[in-house]
């Protein structure tokens, strides 16, 4: 080894032996004729100290260095002045003084400081030096709190007879809503693999294996349209287990969760435990989505019963085009001035509102664009419902119940953050049950699976397939935490008439069944045990745990939020032999 001792390692019980360390140089400071150099290893920091007298070479070496260079020093421990103690370093006690000094490398001069945690680097610079950005103390310590995240779930699974088990990269679509990253083949021209948007079949072909209980930290490759906290890229903690209803599986990732905090984010603290559930319709009504934030109040209300009889023409004709009126209350916002108002309107443009009626409850009487539309009695009946009292602002939108959710529940987030609602260390996880099956696709015309195609419809609601398929509930489920979607997962179709059925009114013809799940569908006829799994994101989480604004922070090397690792310069044109090999002409 290059030392005998990490820089994290040194205290006042090492004073007066002879060590080495080896490290970066964190940075250093003269002081008569002193140099005092921080050496930096992934461990810690230690603070070394020239003594030009005695050690000449060795000070002479140290003044020559600079910062990140890599050096080894050799010398003995000795305890700091009583003066000089610094608290805030564990090795503050001691430091090591220069006898020996050898550069193992130099460095050229950074583009930017590592020794500081410096927010104001630009993205793109950090990301091309990755390597360098993974040097600053914030990255070091999400790679490390990452690990600890992982080790913990392959424990814990571990422990409850869960077994981890690899599964291909190449394979064939596995769709999850997006489209597929494909591999061409050489060996097969003009055949492709696709990149597994999740292991989803794989895992249910492990419990057709008998594997019962299987976990795997798998990467899952979806192309989308860039979006904010998006990566092509990303890690599951992929779950599945065989004969369990809904809530062995929602058990397990409570437990999990719930044991994990104290371990690997002792600062967390969660909001409820056990963890509130909610139905995908309660959470839309009372918080506009199905990721909701429980962390504070702010809920939606329908007023519609209130504007029954109303002749303002924004809510009654939503009113009378089957749409629904509701409100949220900002608690104390009545005095925001016009323009914060045109904001607010604005931004519920933006959502694809027609508009935003705001009625400001201030002690000089109603005010905003609502105040002349809305009477007395109407503002009692708005105050007992909702609790809304002199100096609060009531924000009402009128459409259908599609938009009105979208844009209220956006709106309340807002709120959040402008009025800072929540605590950053209280973790609000919850599941949201009882998703529908189906989504309409106005663009294509068609239905599409809410989550997948494999997740088992409501049994008592089968026979609606050729009546209603809209009202159809699925045994699906996700995890989510304030207000991101952590986990998805569901009790999956286990017989071949049930995932017959579902195809079919996906459009999934019989022969593109085949094509395309031939191997599952088979394999669901040789004796499929009832199975059920979960997939909580792990990005996400360790996000929430470090306390970062996207998952970029947490991800050793990601894409940039256009989907281009800027660091290898990726994707990028590949030679014409490589081309030629893969069977494959570029069209302009
Ligand atoms: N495969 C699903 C997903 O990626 C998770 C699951 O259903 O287990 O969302």
């Amino acid at each position: 080894m290059y030392k005998t001792h990490t820089c994290g390692e040194l205290r006042a019980s090492h004073a007066g032996q002879t060590v080495t360390l080896a490290g970066w140089v964190h940075n250093f400071r003269t002081f008569g004729g002193v140099v005092f150099l921080v050496l930096r290893d992934r461990f810690g920091i230690t603070q070394i100290v020239t003594n030009p007298d005695k050690f000449p070479e060795a000070a002479k070496a140290v003044e020559g260095l600079k910062n990140e260079w890599v050096v080894q020093v050799t010398g003995p421990v000795r305890m700091r002045p009583a003066d000089q103690f610094n608290p805030k370093m564990p090795t503050g006690e001691i430091e090591l003084e220069a006898h020996e000094v050898t550069v193992l490398n130099p460095a050229k001069a950074l583009p930017f400081v590592v020794s500081r945690d410096d927010e104001d680097i630009d993205e793109n610079l950090r990301l091309k030096y990755r390597y360098l950005d993974l040097r600053r103390e914030r990255m070091k310590r999400n790679l490390i709190l990452r690990h600890e995240v992982v080790l913990f779930m392959r424990k814990y699974l571990s422990e409850r007879g869960f077994i981890e088990v690899e599964t291909p990269m190449l394979f064939k679509t596995t769709p999850e809503g997006a489209r597929d990253y494909l591999v061409p083949s050489r060996v097969y021209p003009g055949q492709f693999y696709a990149l597994p948007q999740s292991p989803q079949q794989l895992k249910q072909l492990l419990m057709v294996a008998g594997v019962e209980r299987y976990f795997q930290i798998a990467r899952c490759f979806r192309d989308e349209d860039s979006r904010g906290d998006r990566q092509p890229e990303f890690t599951q903690l992929d779950l599945e287990m065989s004969f369990v209803h809904r809530d062995d599986v929602l058990e397990m990732v409570e437990g999990l969760i719930t044991a994990m905090l104290p371990e690997v984010a002792p600062h967390k603290k969660l909001l409820a435990s056990p963890w509130p559930r909610l139905t995908y319709n309660e959470s839309m009504e009372r918080f506009g989505t199905d990721k909701p934030d429980l962390r504070f109040g702010m809920e939606l209300y329908n007023v519609g019963a209130i504007f029954e009889k109303s002749e303002f023409v924004v809510f009654k004709s939503a009113l009378e085009s089957g749409g629904i009126i509701e409100c949220l209350v900002a608690p104390g916002c009545a005095g925001y001035a016009r323009k914060q108002l045109d904001n607010l309107t604005a931004t519920s443009k933006e959502l694809g509102a027609k508009g935003l009626v705001t009625l400001a409850l201030t002690a000089e009487g109603p005010k905003g664009s609502g105040a002349k539309f809305i009477g007395e009695t109407e503002i009692a009946a708005l105050s007992k419902l909702t609790g809304a009292a002199t100096g609060d602002l009531v924000l009402f939108v009128a459409d259908s119940p599609k938009m009105v959710h979208k844009v209220l529940g956006a709106l309340r987030i807002w709120f959040r953050d402008a009025l800072k609602l929540t605590d950053p260390n209280v973790m609000g996880f919850a599941f949201v049950l009882d998703f529908p099956m189906f989504e309409w696709n106005e663009e294509f015309k068609k239905w599409d699976a809410a989550h997948h195609p494999f997740t088992m419809p409501r049994l008592e609601h089968l026979d609606r397939f050729e009546t209603d398929p809209s009202t159809i509930l699925s045994e699906a489920y996700d995890m989510v935490c304030n207000g991101y979607e952590m986990a998805s997962g569901s009790i999956r179709i286990h017989r071949r008439d049930i995932q017959s059925k579902v195809f079919s009114l996906l459009g999934i013809e019989e022969e593109e069944a085949q094509f395309k799940f031939g191997h599952m569908l088979e394999a669901f006829e040789y004796g499929a045990p009832p199975h059920g799994g979960m997939a909580p994101g792990i990005d996400r989480l360790v996000m929430l745990l470090a306390d970062e604004p996207n998952i970029r922070e947490v991800i050793a090397f990601p894409k940039n939020q256009a989907a281009r690792d800027v660091m290898a310069d990726a994707p990028s044109y590949p030679d014409e032999r490589q081309l030629k090999e893969l069977h494959i002409v570029i069209r302009e």
